[in-house]
């Protein structure tokens, strides 16, 4: 059985695991990103709440990484409404990273809070449909349901969500992370297993399926 974890800040050595691993930002990144192998593949982003004023410094750092194929997901960015970063510069650079995610065509990692409305609209007014990832999603049962009618939006799991959620959502757009946690991967997939009531041979083999359709790289 492997199991596939959306979205960590670190490194794991584990034979029957595959990671999507944050990597932060700073300068040698370009020297030192290991670039992917079977077990570790690895995104990068702007997060809204480490917008600073030279943020397209770190855009141009985040293009290098699509350009020598080192990245399988952009991200994790988005908007955050308790963030001290004016929304507006939020969008702005949330928007540069979406035009880049999709000349590069990689999805996105969203990080999101209290600004789903804004999230969507953001999809509208731009008619994009590529696929984003919305990590550590905890949104409740009416959330879920809005969410749930945009094509090509992905929810993952970490280890606070709401159960009613989860259960509204197909198996097909599910993920499951340990983010910063030290929760470990085997007991998340144990207990959303146990939630949805399907064995976790059968939601690891749908993540796993997931997985390969969403990152092909
Ligand atoms: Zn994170």
């Amino acid at each position: 059985m492997i199991y596939f974890n959306a979205h960590t800040h670190q490194q794991s050595d584990a034979p029957d695991s595959i990671s999507l691993v944050n990597l932060e930002i700073q300068e040698s990144i370009l020297t030192d990103c290991p670039g992917s192998d079977p077990r570790t593949i690895y995104s990068c982003g702007i997060h809204p709440r480490a917008i600073h004023e030279a943020w397209e410094k770190d855009l141009h750092t985040i293009e290098c990484l699509l350009q020598q194929k080192k990245l399988s997901a952009l991200g994790e960015c988005g908007l955050d409404k308790l963030s001290d970063t004016p929304a507006e510069l939020q969008e702005k650079v949330f928007n540069a990273q979406i035009a880049l995610a999709h000349t590069h065509h990689v999805p996105l990692i969203i990080h999101c809070v209290r600004a789903f409305d804004q999230l969507l609209s953001i999809r509208k007014k731009q008619a994009i449909s590529d696929t984003m990832i919305i990590h550590g999603y905890r949104g409740g049962a009416g959330l879920t349901a809005q969410l749930l009618k945009a094509d090509h939006l992905y929810f993952s799991f970490g280890a606070n969500y709401s159960t009613d959620s989860l259960k509204m959502i197909p198996t097909e757009r599910l993920f499951i992370e340990t983010d910063t946690t030290s929760v470990s991967l085997m007991t998340l997939y144990r207990q959303v297993a146990s939630t949805l009531q399907i064995s976790e041979q059968l939601l690891a083999e749908q993540i796993l399926s997931n997985k390969k359709r969403v990152f092909p790289l």
